[in-house]
């Protein structure tokens, strides 16, 4: 036993209307009623985070956002505080998704930076790291991660990143129905965690969640979640439909 509780996360990316994302959280929440040993989250939009903190507020099911801006309040038009995710219901917050990172030029110096607010206003970052297919191609997998985990990550100690959790998912899985073997992940999930513990220590390393993400399937998450530094999944296309997303979360019957 490592001691780290699975976490399946839900990245609703920008899909369902207010009354669909409340209709989805309360489905979820009847679905996934007897889950045990699992910890779950779902990241709605912006417009519907409100409503989806009325339904989930009896239940253990956690409310997340799916980015954020550093500053806490200003002239900053078409922005979100981590302090008005919090005000709306959230308790976690995905950080540097690779298609925020891809559209919206989000870089490791902006990651950084959000991280920083998301742990100042008590918000769980979901940090979000991966390579391209072109990346992984020219074997530059685990140099662009080290980066990308160095630079996201700098500035803090072990104490301030208390609860992070980080998502391993590969640009060319996500969305494409390509899913990395068990194995690619497993090899990845253990480079991140060696390089936490290079970075921070071995106490620290061993507690953060590293999920893997890019095309999670009711049919494949079992055997990623057999993988010993496979902690739980970050969800895009699965998550959507609560009947789907609940067999991930009961990913181990
Ligand atoms: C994601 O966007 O985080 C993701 C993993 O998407 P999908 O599950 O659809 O590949």
């Amino acid at each position: 036993m490592n001691g780290r509780t699975p976490l399946i996360a839900g990245n609703w990316k920008m899909h369902k209307m207010g009354s669909q994302a409340v209709e989805a959280a309360n489905q979820l929440k009847r679905l996934i009623e007897k889950a045990t040993d699992v910890e779950v989250m779902i990241a709605p939009t912006y417009t519907a985070l409100y409503q989806v903190a009325q339904v989930l507020k009896d239940s253990t099911i956690a409310l997340g956002a799916q980015n954020l801006y550093w500053e806490k309040q200003g002239a900053f038009t078409g922005e979100i505080s981590s302090e008005m995710l919090v005000d709306a219901g959230c308790s976690h917050v995905i950080i540097g998704h690779s298609e925020r990172r891809q559209f919206f030029g989000e870089t490791d110096a902006s990651v950084n930076l959000k991280i920083q607010a998301a742990l100042a206003a008590g918000l769980i970052p979901v940090f979000c790291i991966g390579e391209t297919e072109a990346q992984r191609e020219a074997g530059e997998t685990f140099s662009v991660l080290d980066k990308q985990v160095r630079d996201g990550l700098k500035g803090f100690s072990f104490e301030d990143l208390s609860g992070l959790v980080v998502a391993y998912e590969p640009v060319w899985a996500i969305g494409t129905g390509k899913t990395a073997t068990r194995e690619q992940a497993q090899k990845v999930h253990q480079f991140i965690r060696s390089l936490l513990e290079t970075l921070f220590d071995k106490p620290f390393a061993g507690s953060v969640r590293i999920l893997y993400g890019g095309s999670v399937k009711p049919d494949n998450v079992r055997a990623l979640m057999e993988m010993p530094d496979v902690d739980g999944a970050l969800v895009g296309g699965a998550s959507l439909d609560p009947e789907t997303f609940s067999k991930l979360v009961f990913f181990n019957l």
